[in-house]
Formats: structure tokens, sequence, C-alpha cells
């Protein structure tokens, strides 16, 4: 078996996953791919098709049709990537409320799952790359050398979210915001596998800060991280 040159970090919505993966990325010169875009655009297009998301095959098809590209930032606006439905930017389209509601009924479809996962999968295989998601150590890449698994409670992610929103000016309901971050916990359950060779991390008992620093030190001795 190949190694790739690879790291998957899995779990949670809003567990840091994607600032992890980001710093990590930078820091090996690797790409950063965030793996729940393709369930975003996907949603988007079911959206603008008028697709029933709850109809598998057609989602499929439409998911075996649409052409999602990841690209590098090509706006400077605060964007970790580019993506692109259709030759179309919808790198904020895919943040909204619309697909926000139902990306998940989207992303539970197993034949949906199949399609994005090969793709992933070859993403993964080519290396150099940091893939954050939910099943990325277990199923799509289970041969990486290095797989987290971030865990942070339902309170500990609430509580971050609230500072994120309270710097940026915004009204906060937080038991409005404690229940859709667990509302989204429960509806992604089924698609969340830790690899069992994972690396847990526990995110309520060290700060961000402290994340990056253990998973540098982790990296540091996994050499084949680093042959180039
Ligand atoms: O990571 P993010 O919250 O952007 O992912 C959006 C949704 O895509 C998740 O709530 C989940 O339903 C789905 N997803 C998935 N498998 C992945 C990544 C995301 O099912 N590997």
């Amino acid at each position: 078996m190949t190694i790739p040159r690879a790291i998957t970090i899995d779990g949670p919505a809003g567990s840091g996953k994607s600032t992890l993966g980001a710093i990590l990325a930078t820091h090996l010169g690797f790409v950063y791919f965030d793996t729940g875009v393709m369930y975003r655009a996907l949603t988007l297009a079911v959206i603008q098709h008028r697709v029933d998301p709850s109809d598998s095959v057609a989602v499929a098809a439409l998911a075996n049709q649409c052409h999602i590209g990841v690209h590098t930032p090509t706006h400077d606006d605060g964007r970790q990537y580019t993506v692109t439905l259709d030759g179309i930017d919808v790198t904020w389209d895919i943040r909204q409320q619309p697909v926000e509601r139902l990306v998940s009924q989207v992303a539970a479809h197993p034949a949906v799952r199949q399609i994005m996962r090969a793709q992933q999968r070859a993403i993964g295989l080519a290396g150099d790359v940091v893939m954050v998601g939910r099943d990325i150590g277990s199923i799509v890449l289970p041969e990486a050398p290095l797989k987290i698994y971030l865990d942070v409670s339902i309170a500990e992610r609430t509580r971050r979210r609230i500072i994120e929103l309270t710097d940026r000016g915004e009204q906060i309901d937080d038991i409005a915001l404690a229940e859709s971050i667990r509302l989204r916990d429960e509806r992604d359950r089924h698609v969340m596998h830790a690899a069992p060779d994972a690396v847990h991390i526990n995110g309520d008992t060290q700060s961000p800060a402290q994340t990056v620093a253990e998973v540098l030190a982790l990296v540091a001795n996994i050499p084949v991280l680093h042959t180039h």
C-alpha cells in the first residue's frame, strides 16, 4: 500500500477543523481541501434545479452531471478558496441558510456519498493535501499517515461561536444557537465516523492554539509527510 502524503481531519461542525487544516496546509506547503464544500455545492445545485432533495436517484444524477470546482482564492475577501458550480463562483452562496438547512439531507444519500467519496479519494491519493470532513480518515483515505479526530462538546462549540458572532457585532440567541449545533450533529450522526487509528483530540480541555501545537508535533514525527 502506498502511503499518500496526506493528513485527514474529521469532526463535527464548528470544531475548528478548517482553521487547523488551513494552518497545517500552509505549514507543509500542502493544498487545503474542505470536503464539506462539495456537499454544499451539490445542495445549491439541488435548489437551483428544483430537484427534490429526498429523491436519491435525482440527486445522484445531478451529482454526476454538475461540475464542482475548488480553486485557490480568486478574490481577497476573506475566503480560504474559491468554489465554482458549473463554472460560476458560489463560494459565499454555499454558506447561506437555504444550503445550510438542506445539506445534511443531500449528503445522507449513499449514492451521493459514493460519487463524492470517489472524487475525494482521487484528490487524497494524489497527495500533498490536508483533507477535512466527517468520514475522510475512516472511509475516504484510510491509508493517510496522520488522521485527526477533533472532539469538541456542543457547549464549547456554542461558546466559541458566541465569541465569534459577538466580535462581528451580531445579536445572539445562545439557546437557539446551541440547539442548531445539536441538530446538525444529530443530522450528521450517520456520516460521522472516526477512523480506528485516528488521534483523538479533545478541544474542550485545550485551546485551538494548543491543538495546533499538538498536531504540528505529531506531523514532525511522521517522516513520510516531509519527503519531497
Ligand atoms: O463541514 P461542513 O459543515 O461545511 O459540511 C457541510 C455538510 O456536508 C455537513 O453537515 C455534512 O452533512 C456534509 N459532509 C459530509 N461528509 C463530509 C463533509 C461534509 O457528509 N466529508
